[in-house]
């Protein structure tokens, strides 16, 4: 396989977003104990509607905000304290961006989606960046992707999408003619209440579908598929 380019999804791929949600849920439960299950469900590693999970939290947690926009700041700006910059992830983007134009196109808001890139220090790896907030297509519209791949002269075939959800991300790049590569787990463990650890064990491959662990596999899964050959 030729492969010039990649583009990556953010959450559960380069951002760690269970790891920082349940983390911050932690230290705002304090000593409580919650339903953590139906947290769970209700926010669907983070795909759920907002407003049945934000009741609930405040509920629970005796929050002073009312108004639902006040309550998801209040969850975004947690998650986005939450985030943790990681050396390694510096160092795999540094490498990968020798051989390989690197990307990113991401479903949310510029607000969360800018800001976990600079907590986690690592913007300047991605040309472009794509967030659908700010483009008014979300994945798996095919126009987000074509967007995306606008600036960089490259054949659809020659650039691999990375991201960890079946539909959104297996599918939609697919469907935009990119290879496509899912991963399985975040890239960081996720120290969630026991609870949940079901509700939130890794995912299972999309039928046919290229796959790997974690992030950090990437590499090796590289270099046993796209060759040592790349075009940028
Ligand atoms: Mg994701």
């Amino acid at each position: 396989m030729r492969l010039g380019g990649i583009l990556f999804d953010l959450d559960g791929t380069l951002f760690a977003r269970e790891a920082a949600f349940w983390s911050w849920l932690l230290e705002e439960a304090a000593e409580r104990s919650l339903d953590w299950a139906q947290i769970a469900e209700l926010d669907a590693r983070g795909h759920g509607p907002k407003a049945p999970l934000l009741d609930q939290l405040a509920l629970a947690l005796d929050w002073p905000e009312r108004a639902l926009e006040a309550r998801l700041q209040r969850l975004r700006l947690g998650i986005l304290r939450h985030a943790r910059p990681d050396p390694r992830l510096h160092a795999l983007l540094a490498r990968l961006r020798r051989s390989y134009r690197l990307g990113v196109v991401t479903n949310g808001s510029t607000q969360s989606q800018r800001g976990k890139l600079r907590e986690l220090g690592i913007e300047q790896y991605f040309d472009p960046i794509v967030v659908s907030e700010e483009v008014a297509h979300r994945k798996p519209e095919f126009a987000i992707f074509r967007l995306a791949l606008r600036s960089w002269a490259l054949p659809h075939g020659e650039v691999l999408f990375v991201g960890d959800d079946g539909l959104k991300d297996i599918g939609g790049a697919r469907a935009a003619g990119l290879q496509a590569l899912q991963v399985l787990r975040e890239p960081v463990e996720t120290l969630e209440p026991e609870p949940v650890r079901d509700l939130l064990a890794a995912r299972q491959a999309e039928d046919g579908t290229a796959s790997i662990e974690s992030l950090w596999q990437i590499e090796s899964w590289l270099g046993d598929h796209a060759g040592e050959h790349s075009v940028i």
